[in-house]
């Protein structure tokens, strides 16, 4: 800036005395010649006064000043500096034609003969009748020799203005931009979140602006140190978390990342590997990493991404502890319940008495109930270990469907109840296990209806449906009705002969498929259990089939 400054300035100055010293040149040329031009007059005027036509008187002499006498025709006649005779005619010059003419004037021009710059002046004397030219020549050699006497020391003179106007403006501009340098020191300051010095001035206006720059950058270390405190209070909250928590931007970079999600990259964390890029785009429900389970959770607003990973080791062996409780527990129970369910079959054959009779069909009813709910429970550790077989052949599910209706026809009959069925699909599932997820949805579409209601099972591309218009689900217990043995109303569902396990089995059999379920319901107006499957290639099927 200051270096742009003076140079600008000394560009300015030095056209200025360029022009000025120019000006003088021209100025003390166009007054040396106005001398001369009158010194040429005077002398003509003499020398023609003095001229008798005697050309004998006149003399030679050694100046700067020159005669020549010249005839009418041009001739020359007398010359004060060399031979007339070898001197070319005259007629032709100007000044000669002029004072012929009557109209003598001063004219410039180099000598052709002297080869510099004279000026010459003519006047015409008669004298008996012979008309004679009088011409006075004048070497104009003061302009020269005011050129060589004085030009050095104006080109002296300029150079050392000029070093002082440049000087002077490098004094000026620095004090001129002393302010500006005060208020970049100030911001630099700023920058690196340090209390600036005030800037002062002795310039009211720039004083009033610096107050301005003073305040805007005082509160502005303050906020910047506030945030600072935030920023290391949340990374230390962060830190101590034991949750792994990374952000990126819409580019890919990582712009916070906490301990324990550096711990797992320990190389650095710049760049983000590609496991966790596909984390943050497919977002499963876990991931493993070193060997370890996670609970993944991505969220996003239109700038960042936030992946939270959660350890959920103690929770998957917890799992695991639990299903293989659930399984072994049910195995050891279905054999003496069995027993149990045959003797009291025989005593209540053996036995006359009515009232043996009547405990002998409760606990019938009882031990078929508990028997039940052994083999849903059987069933969904089943399901919990299956994982589907990818050569399964399509199946038909409205022809499931229809089985199904078939079967639960009398029990839809009992409760007034409509079984309607719209559509057809074909999916790779098992029939036990299309049998199993459609039938617990139509019965239980059927157990918690209303008398004239209706069931009705839709079928569209990879979507199945099962939609009532029953009592439908209050709306908090719509989360947990696929959790094992949560019912809404406890009474009526063991009145229905429910286990409580039904939507559990429907909810394995999806996951076992990698089908989503969906559930829409109002309260008194009814239900809907949709299950959308994973879109298969039919090519790749008969490929593989
Ligand atoms: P249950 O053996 O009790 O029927 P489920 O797992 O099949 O067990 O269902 C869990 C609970 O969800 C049921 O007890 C019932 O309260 C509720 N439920 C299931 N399906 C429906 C439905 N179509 N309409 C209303 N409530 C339902």
């Amino acid at each position: 800036m200051r270096k742009k400054l003076t140079l600008f300035q000394s560009i300015i100055l030095i056209l200025a005395l360029g022009i000025v010293f120019t000006a003088g040149l021209l100025f003390a040329r166009a007054s040396i010649l106005s001398q001369a031009e009158s010194n040429v007059v005077f002398l003509t005027n003499a020398y023609t006064t003095g001229f008798n036509g005697d050309l004998t008187v006149l003399s030679v002499r050694e100046d700067n000043v020159r005669e020549t006498v010249i005839a009418k025709d041009g001739t020359v006649l007398w010359d004060s500096k060399e031979s007339a005779s070898e001197m070319e005619n005259h007629a032709g010059r100007e000044e000669v034609i002029a004072a012929l003419n009557d109209s003598p004037k001063t004219v410039i021009r180099s000598s052709a003969t002297m080869g510099v710059e004279q000026l010459y002046y003519a006047e015409k004397k008669t004298i008996d009748g012979t008309v004679y030219v009088i011409r006075v020549s004048y070497m104009t050699s003061g302009l020269t020799q005011f050129l060589t006497g004085y030009l050095p020391w104006m080109i002296v003179v300029t150079i050392v203005a000029l070093a002082c106007s440049i000087t002077a403006s490098v004094l000026l501009s620095s004090r001129a931009l002393e302010p500006l340098k005060k208020i970049e020191r100030n911001l630099s300051d700023v920058a690196v979140g340090r209390v600036p010095s005030p800037i002062k001035n002795e310039d009211k206006d720039i004083q009033a602006i610096a107050d301005n720059i003073n305040e805007v950058s005082s509160s502005l270390v303050e906020t910047m140190s506030q945030l600072k405190e935030e920023s290391s209070t949340l990374q230390l909250v962060l830190d101590s978390g034991t949750d792994a928590i990374v952000a990126i931007n819409k580019d890919g970079d990582i712009v916070f990342s906490n301990k324990k999600f550096n711990s797992f990259f320990p190389s650095g964390n710049k760049y983000l590997p590609e496991e966790i890029k596909k984390t943050f785009v497919e977002k499963p429900e876990r991931i493993t990493l070193n060997d370890t389970p996670y609970l993944v959770r991505v969220s996003e607003n239109d700038k960042l991404s936030l992946l939270v990973l959660t350890d959920i080791t103690s929770q998957v062996n917890g799992e695991q502890e639990r299903q293989e409780f659930f399984d072994a527990s049910s195995h050891e129970l279905k054999t003496p319940l069995t027993a149990i369910k045959g003797f009291n079959e025989l005593i209540g054959l053996k036995s006359e008495d009515p009232l043996i009779k009547t405990y002998s069909a409760k606990v019938e009813k009882e031990t078929d109930w508990m028997l039940s709910v052994l083999t849903d429970m059987l069933r969904i550790s089943k399901l919990e270990s299956e994982e589907a077989d990818p050569n399964l052949p399509l199946l038909n599910l409205a022809m499931v469907a229809d089985e199904i209706f078939k079967e639960l026809q009398p029990l839809a009959d009992s409760r007034s109840v409509t079984l309607k069925s719209e559509g057809e699909m074909e999916e790779p599932i098992s029939h036990t296990d299309a049998y199993s997820l459609i039938k617990n949805l139509v019965e239980n579409g059927i157990l918690y209806n209303i008398k004239g209601g209706y069931v009705k099972v839709k079928m569209e591309e990879n979507t199945l449906s099962v939609e009532d218009d029953g009592q439908g689900i209050p709306e908090k217990d719509q989360a947990r009705i696929f959790e094992r043995f949560y019912r809404v109303d406890k009474s009526r569902s063991r009145e229905n002969g429910g286990t409580g396990l039904g939507l559990s089995i429907v909810k394995h059999i999806s996951l076992k498929y990698k089908a989503k379920v969906f559930l829409t319901s109002r309260l008194g107006y009814g239900s809907t259990f949709t299950i959308v499957f994973p879109i298969h290639n039919p090519s790749e099927e008969k490929k593989s089939s």
